[in-house]
């Protein structure tokens, strides 16, 4: 199996550190298009594919509007990625808000973008008439399904949707696609998401044929059409060197397979496939990269460096596995066990614990791979920390600035009604009702 490597070099990554301080976070363009277009061609076999990009993974507009030129979509799950997509000129059936527990305030905002609205639950139904104050219906909504029990294939337990906050249960999905029907929604979609990080060819596909077999039952039950099956998220990446990557073009025939098997004998050969991948799309085209600052031997062996979990929280938050590669020393034998650590007042604040490497000195870099999804987006400011610069190494081998690192000022920004404001660098608001929520529609 192949080791990871980095996609880009040590000489690259020092003379981007010269006008980007560290840490960093860095996307590649040229494997985020040539991802793209493997996911566009392992669905081209429907005609009415289209994959919408979970906003939250990686919510940064350059990102986004690369996806925009494979005529991808977005999936918004909150105001503010609305407001996004709003102001990248995205709006109508390029929007799938796939939300839950979800503001009323917050459907009136994806009815009047005229997004397709995926409805959490049977009780959303009325939330959501209230929520557009007695406006007609959209012709086309979406239902979230949740199977319960546990979600098996052959070889394995994929979740248990059972203990998931998510979805409409069956007799529910057929009660709220007739009430849709009764209130003039012509097309009811439906969705689900069903597993997170899947590792394995199988998921879609066995999600796929559950779906397909849900539709036929809603058109011939509850007698509405059902023009498209999104998939959602969860396909996903070899965080491990020693993993197999999923194959996207396996997964597109697998989930083709069941098509042809279960919608096509129905009449239902029309019905587009959708997803809403996020890691998949963008997690191994970023990297988090950050400096090594301090060596430290106690009971362990430890690397002090710049990041912390306010720039990278899956390790903290799940004991996720990111691989890491110390810049320049790739091909050195990896004799050493570190615990790589950043500078919250956490012991859990850490990249990687006893992790094998190099001997890696003060000054090193490590390229911590496959943070391009649910990495930057996840960061927070405890401790005072902020959060890191985004920068994309373009196609053409130049490096832009995606979004900038945080500043001081931005932490304090929202103590502008004190009047310490100015002392710390914040414009004092006008008063203090000047933070009033984004208009609504
Ligand atoms: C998080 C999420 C996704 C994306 O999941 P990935 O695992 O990143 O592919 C898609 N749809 C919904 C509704 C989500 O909550």
């Amino acid at each position: 199996m192949e080791r990871k490597r980095p996609f880009a070099s040590r000489e690259r990554l020092e003379s981007i550190a010269t006008r980007y301080p560290t840490p960093f976070y860095l996307y590649d363009e040229k494997g985020l298009r040539a991802n793209l277009e493997r996911i566009l061609r392992a669905f081209s076999w429907n005609p009415g594919f289209r994959q919408f990009f979970a906003v939250k993974a990686t919510p940064n507009p350059a990102l986004i509007q690369i996806m925009r030129e494979y005529g991808c979509g977005v999936d918004c799950s909150s105001l503010t990625e609305l407001m996004l997509a709003e102001a990248m000129g995205i709006s109508g059936e390029d929007i799938m808000f796939s939300s839950n527990d979800t503001p009323l305030d917050e459907f009136a905002h994806a009815h009047r973008l005229g997004a397709i609205v995926n409805l959490d639950d049977i009780t959303h139904i009325d939330s959501f008439a209230e929520a557009i104050e007695g406006e007609a219906l959209p012709d086309t909504m979406s239902l979230r399904f949740n199977p319960g029990g546990d979600f098996s294939f052959a070889n394995g337990i994929f979740g248990r949707p059972e203990d998931a906050k998510f979805g409409l249960m069956e007799p529910q999905m057929l009660e709220a696609a007739r009430r849709l029907a009764s209130m003039g929604v012509r097309n009811v979609g439906i969705h689900a998401l069903l597993a997170s990080n899947t590792l394995t060819n199988e998921y879609y596909p066995a999600l796929a044929r559950r779906l397909f077999e849900l539709a036929v039952r809603l058109r011939a039950e509850a007698g509405v059409r059902v023009p498209f099956v999104n998939l959602s998220g969860g396909v996903g990446i070899a965080y491990r060197p020693e993993e197999e990557p999923n194959d996207i073009e396996a997964i597109g025939a697998g989930v083709r397979r069941a098509f042809d098997e279960v919608l096509v004998p129905a009449g239902m050969g029309d019905v587009a496939i959708f997803t809403e991948m996020g890691r998949f799309v963008t997690g191994p085209y970023g990297a988090l990269v950050t400096r090594v600052i301090h060596r430290k031997s106690t009971y362990h062996d430890y690397l002090g460096v710049d990041a912390c979990a306010a720039n990278l929280m899956r390790p903290m938050l799940y004991g996720a596995y990111h691989h890491i590669t110390v810049m320049g020393k790739e091909d050195e034998p990896a004799t050493h066990a570190y615990d790589v650590t950043g500078m919250l007042c956490e012991n859990s604040d850490r990249l990687a614990s006893d992790r094998a490497l190099p001997e890696v000195e003060v000054g090193d870099l490590l390229f911590v791979h496959d943070a391009g999804a649910h990495g930057h987006s996840m960061g927070y400011n405890y401790n005072g920390r902020l959060r890191s610069a985004e920068l994309l190494l373009q196609a053409d081998g130049g490096v832009r600035c995606i979004r900038r690192a945080e500043r001081p000022s931005d932490y304090f920004a929202t103590l502008d009604v004190l009047p310490i404001a100015p002392k710390l660098g914040v414009k004092p608001a006008a008063s203090s009702a000047a933070r009033p929520k984004p208009a609504r529609p």
